[in-house]
């Protein structure tokens, strides 16, 4: 059974590296839209936490209603069997190997620490904090990898590959190019991505990882909220372990056990933890352990003590925590910075909404969608926003909007798309080279997309320093007819801050932060 889980761990880890290294333009226009949004459907976490936050049933309820009721029959074998991040974490466990310090039983009682995590962020969500994202074990993988180590493996990659190829040594290249052609037409991305926090992310998730080295997979023992979330589920499943009467109490299976579930006695053994593995029954030497089927009530097996205090508590702090994260400038008065990519919902609900996973950013053609850190505030962080100086808004795509697992950014068809405001540019004139040096200048104007241009040209004589007089030609923008893409502040020629550039006012999904209110706020 062992080697099947194995299999299966194997088969689901690929999956998903398959789907985060696809989700780019490639093939977007045919798998992606479906299957990039698998795991974070499946995931009954991110389900209940949209659902509290918004009410309203999210896309692909019946995926997690699955997974719920697959739970209900069988227990928590998702941390067993599919959990991505269950897997690097059993991998790295098993490479770090030792449990070096602290003794196992004093660690019995964080086990809890999970539960009281849980009711911390769904009673949050449930006050319109939707905080799960960051925290949701699927999220954080795609994010640690979208964001952080893709784009250091793919810089690694190149770079390596390239010096073998600037040794010009022939037998050597004769091997690597071919290999280096394969990793560029199925693994690389067709173009270095980089992002803003992805060192900080990686390292976070590096801390994670290296939680390993202090108890095996420490994130799934004492922190994972779905992992929480699940063994609730399981506590009424229809599985049951048994120890037979051979058994010599060699402890052998408590020890080896990944989650601590304490399988050296039926009694003793938890359900609410047990993933599933199998590792008890593959290494009693008296093969004295097995699992049965049996009716829930018949056997509930050893108990985390939650305490009923400590859950209030969590609870109470879920609620409490509200006003802080809510409370910024922001909330106040919109941020200029804040730039949504197109589609994306009116500021409050895409916070319910927005599970931080990354996906957004990861397929972005131009590289221009990043996380935030405080722009959003601290609600918001990590959530997606454009940094038009590094990159722009490509007018024809629509991929954020059709990847986004819980439609925070509307699915556009590409005429819609095209007339989705997401700010709008405005021309600084002590920088732009025609207003400010007098130099000819049409760059912006020969980048804008839009078809009737959003960028026109007026005439004006200036006086030069000799004195001369020159017709020259300053660019002026159409407000109305501008759409904020940024395509004209990726391009100016005045590079560090450019000439003209694009602030979120304006923005299409927003009532207030226009120029002219036409109606009034509530
Ligand atoms: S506890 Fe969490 S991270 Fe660990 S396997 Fe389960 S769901 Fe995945
Ligand atoms: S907006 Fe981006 S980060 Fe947020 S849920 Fe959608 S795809 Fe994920
Ligand atoms: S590209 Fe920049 S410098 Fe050139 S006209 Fe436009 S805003 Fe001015």
């Amino acid at each position: 059974m062992r080697w099947l889980r194995r299999v299966s761990q194997i088969f689901f880890i690929l999956f998903f590296l398959f789907l985060l290294i696809r989700t780019e333009d490639r093939i977007a226009a045919n798998i992606v839209p479906y299957l990039s949004k698998f795991f974070f459907q499946i995931d009954p976490l991110l389900s209940f936490a949209t659902l509290l936050a918004t009410w309203k049933i999210p896309e692909g309820i019946l995926s997690a209603l699955l997974l719920i009721i697959l739970t209900f029959i069988l227990g928590r074998f998702f941390c067993g069997w599919v959990c991505p991040l269950g897997t690097v974490h059993n991998a790295l466990s098993y490479i770090l190997k030792k449990e070096r310090w602290g003794e196992r039983r004093n660690w019995l009682k964080f086990q809890r620490g999970k539960y009281y995590l849980l009711v911390f962020f769904l009673l949050s969500a449930l006050f319109s904090l939707q905080l799960l994202g960051i925290v949701d074990p699927l999220s954080l993988l795609y994010r640690s990898i979208a964001l952080g180590i893709n784009p250091g493996f793919n810089s690694f990659t190149n770079s390596f590959f390239d010096s073998i190829y600037g040794t010009g040594l022939r037998p050597l290249t004769g091997i690597s190019e071919p290999i280096y052609s394969f990793l560029k037409g199925n693994i690389l991305s067709f173009k270095q991505p980089v992002f803003i926090q992805g060192l900080f992310i990686t390292l976070l998730f590096a801390g994670i990882a290296l939680l390993n080295l202090y108890r095996r997979r420490f994130w799934c023992r004492y922190l994972c909220p779905l992992g929480a979330l699940l063994g609730l589920f399981s506590k009424a499943s229809f599985t049951r372990l048994v120890v037979d009467e051979n058994c010599t109490s060699c402890m052998i299976c408590t020890n080896k056990c990944p989650a601590e579930a304490d399988p050296n006695s039926t009694e003793s053994w938890k359900k609410t933890e047990c993933y599933l593995c199998w590792n008890c029954v593959e290494v009693c030497p008296t093969g004295s352990i097995s699992f049965i089927p049996s009716p829930a009530r018949s056997h509930q097996g050893g108990i985390i003590d939650i305490k009923g205090r400590r859950m209030a508590i969590s609870a109470v702090a879920g609620a409490a925590t509200v006003p802080f994260f809510s409370f910024s400038i922001e909330s106040k008065r919109a941020n200029p910075d804040l730039i949504r990519p197109p589609g994306a919902l009116p500021e409050e609900e895409f916070l319910d909404k927005c599970i931080r996973c990354g996906e957004c950013m990861k397929v972005c053609l131009t590289n221009a969608i990043h996380p935030t850190f405080l722009q959003a505030g601290l609600e918001g962080l990590w959530t997606p926003y454009l940094v038009m100086r590094l990159a722009y808004c490509e007018y024809s795509c629509t991929l954020c909007g059709q990847v986004c697992p819980t439609q925070a950014i509307r699915r556009l068809p590409v005429n819609e798309k095209q007339k989705v405001k997401i700010g709008l540019a405005f021309i600084s004139r002590d920088r732009c080279l025609p207003y400010a040096e007098q130099k000819e200048c049409v760059v912006c104007e020969e980048h804008c997309p839009t078809p009737k241009k959003a960028i026109w040209f007026d005439e004006k004589e200036v006086t030069l320093m000799d004195g001369s007089r020159k017709i020259i030609k300053q660019p002026v923008v159409d407000l109305n007819l501008c759409i904020g893409c940024g395509i004209c502040e990726t391009k100016c020629p005045v590079s560090d801050r450019p000439a003209i550039y694009v602030q979120s006012i304006g923005e299409s999904r927003s009532k207030t932060n226009q120029i002219l209110l036409t109606e009034l706020p509530e």
